[in-house]
């Protein structure tokens, strides 16, 4: 089902830049089979935890993080770009390849000690989930793994990751 799942990603190249080519998952969230199987994939890695909450990282990982949730019989939590969140939130900076970028969470998502499943469709340099790890360790939770659909992992995104238990489904 990897090949499958990796056979349906479709290559974009120069977006939504120059020298960029976009993995592009929307031809596995049009497929029932494969949305459904790629979700089981995402939450097999964690089966033997008990999950409290899954964080989502806006927005790829909300499609994904919100079926995992009900699937581990837990809550959800969404990770967001700033100026999102409604409500107060706690928020961190981090480097991108040119500039900044801020991701927050409300400060009363996640009770400490819960135990966190952290999701987003792809891994590239590891910034995003570098900082929404970091994010969730604010909050006082216990981020126990973080998957991932999709690893670049030419980019070395994980070795930025404090955390043992990093899974991807479909790596490149
Ligand atoms: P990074 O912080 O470099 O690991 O980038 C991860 C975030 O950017 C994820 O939320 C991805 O959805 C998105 N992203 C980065 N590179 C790509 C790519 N080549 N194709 C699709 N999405 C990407």
């Amino acid at each position: 089902m990897p090949d499958t799942l990796r056979q349906a990603i479709r290559d974009v190249v120069d977006f939504p830049k120059p020298g960029i080519i976009f993995k592009d998952i929307t031809p596995i969230l049009s497929d029932a089979k494969l949305l459904r199987r790629s979700v089981e994939l995402l939450v097999d890695t964690v089966s033997e935890h008990q999950i409290d909450k899954v964080a989502g990282i806006d927005a790829r990982g909300f499609i994904f993080g919100a079926p995992a949730a009900i699937a581990l019989n837990a809550g959800f939590v969404p990770i967001r770009k700033q100026g999102k969140l409604p409500w107060e939130t706690h928020s961190l900076s981090y480097t991108l390849e040119y500039g900044t970028n801020t991701i927050e969470v409300h400060k009363d998502a996640i009770k400490p000690g819960e135990k966190v499943l952290l999701i987003d469709d792809l891994l590239a340099t590891g910034g995003t989930a570098a900082a929404a790890i970091e994010l969730l360790r604010t909050l006082g939770a216990e981020t126990v793994c973080a998957s991932f659909l999709v690893e670049l992992s030419f980019l070395e995104g994980r070795s930025k990751l404090a955390l043992d238990n990093v899974q991807s489904i479909i790596t490149f």
